[in-house]
């Protein structure tokens, strides 16, 4: 008989396998920890929207509208997209519900995220972010309290060399004088860009800055600084910024060539980087878009905000063998039973059992004593919980320890019998006792 064709994944997008998803949920729940501390609360919108909500905030001529979109059309012919980001999405949806009239928010979201790009580590199809947004307040204060929750959050995954960098991209006149001048530069040496900075040249020279192409990297060394171009008022706010840094002893580099990936960005724009990452170095990123509410739509309300790439973070505390990533999975009770009536018995004091905190795997099926015990070993539980066909008939069990500690000097020994309700109490005195 010929085997059937197997279907694998789609390309670029990933299972999170046992091995991993403890890790997963454990960072997941550690930012929800660390954003609830900070009051931000979770805001949940859907996986796909209208083209334009994208075409319209992100910016027609930034790589994600231009090139890397899942758009297609759906059944009466509307123009959808795989939200590729967060920030818009979470714009529509406070827009959508009044969230932001006469309203400050702290909000927090994270799922999966889709774009078209060339996977290859740290860059996939599917991936997944988990971001802030903050809408209502113009001021460095409120950016100065997002990297500090992120630097709290990074301390507790106990992630490491991973540095902060901000630049100011200034207000719309600002990035005006200084496209003027970015161009006269990049003019000069139009030979050495590549094809998309050239195209870029007359279409969204700014974007320039953000090239992967390392020719055009060195090139950008001896290229105008936006910071030689911002008014008093961005000066001032970025100099503010500073300061609160300071006063939260974050230490950060300016890099007047970090623009971002998005084109709706103004004043205060920021990377969490980690050199050790190569090219796909940067674990987040955000900053300030003071105009994306009206230009969705909405009353001019400023925002701020970072999207963060779970992969990245995750792969990196994995090398880095931060302890967070080598928690074993544990395992408290392993439920041994014998017979029919044991096995009816073994659910019931698995029930009591997990619904007093333990975690417990109870034998399914037949199988002799033997095997069941070598099951138990391999589980890595600590404790056996024993109902034999002798204890079943009387409602008992037996509790035995499975693990010893070393130093102890003990032996792993059989407890006496005793009566199955007392068996949450006989085991918890173990597990006391380890
Ligand atoms: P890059 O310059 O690496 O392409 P970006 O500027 O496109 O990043 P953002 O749009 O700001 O990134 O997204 C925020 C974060 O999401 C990134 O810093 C990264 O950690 C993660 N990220 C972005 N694209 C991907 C992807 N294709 N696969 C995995 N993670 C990603
Ligand atoms: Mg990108």
């Amino acid at each position: 008989m010929s085997k059937k064709a197997q279907i694998n994944a789609v390309r670029g997008m990933n299972d999170i396998l046992p091995q991993d998803s403890r890790l997963w949920l454990r960072v997941e729940s550690i930012c929800a920890a660390v954003f609830a501390r900070h009051s931000y609360q979770q805001i949940r919108t859907p996986i796909i929207e209208s083209t334009s909500l994208f075409s319209r905030s992100i910016g027609e001529e930034t790589d994600i509208v231009s090139k890397e979109m899942y758009t297609f059309e759906d059944r009466n012919g509307d123009s959808l997209t795989l939200r590729p980001e967060g920030t818009a999405s979470t714009v529509r949806a406070g827009i959508e519900n009044s969230l932001f009239y006469n309203q400050q928010q702290r909000l927090w979201y994270t799922g999966p995220m889709f774009r078209h790009e060339r996977p290859q580590k740290g860059r996939y199809r599917q991936f997944h972010q988990i971001g802030v947004e903050c809408y209502g307040w113009s001021s460095p204060d409120i950016e100065a309290e997002v990297l500090s929750l992120t630097r709290q959050l990074f301390d507790e995954l106990g992630l490491e060399k991973t540095e902060l960098q901000i630049n100011s991209l200034g207000d719309k006149s600002a990035r005006a004088s200084y496209r003027e001048s970015l161009v006269a530069y990049l003019s000069q040496h139009k030979d050495q860009l590549d094809e998309d900075s050239v195209r870029r040249l007359t279409t969204n020279p700014l974007r320039i800055l953000d090239s992967k192409n390392q020719t055009v990297q060195e090139l950008l060394v001896d290229a105008p600084s936006i910071l030689d171009f911002l008014n008093e008022a961005s000066r001032q706010h970025f100099e503010t910024l500073q300061q609160h840094l300071i006063d939260l002893d974050i230490s950060f580099v300016i890099n007047p060539r970090l623009v971002r990936g998005l084109d709706y960005y103004n004043d205060t724009v920021f990377e969490w980087v980690n050199a050790d990452f190569g090219a796909q170095s940067t674990v987040c990123g955000g900053g300030r878009y003071d105009s994306m509410v009206e230009q969705l739509g909405g009353h001019a309300t400023p925002g701020f905000g970072f999207g963060m790439g779970l992969e990245r973070l995750i792969q990196i505390l994995q090398e880095q063998g931060a302890s967070i990533a080598l928690e074993q999975k544990t395992l408290d009770v392993f439920i041994v039973s014998v017979g029919e009536a044991a096995r009816r018995q073994a659910l019931v004091v698995q029930s009591l059992l997990t619904r007093s905190g333990l975690s417990v795997q109870c034998h399914m099926g037949e199988g002799s004593m033997k095997n069941q015990f070598k099951r138990a070993d391999k589980s890595g539980a600590a404790v056996a919980v024993i109902i034999g066909e002798q204890e079943a008939a009387n409602n008992s069990a037996s509790v035995k320890l499975l693990r010893v500690r070393p130093d102890s000097g003990e032996t792993a020994n059989q407890q006496p019998i005793i009566a199955q309700n007392d068996v949450v109490n006989a085991v918890t005195n173990l597990l006391e006792s380890l």
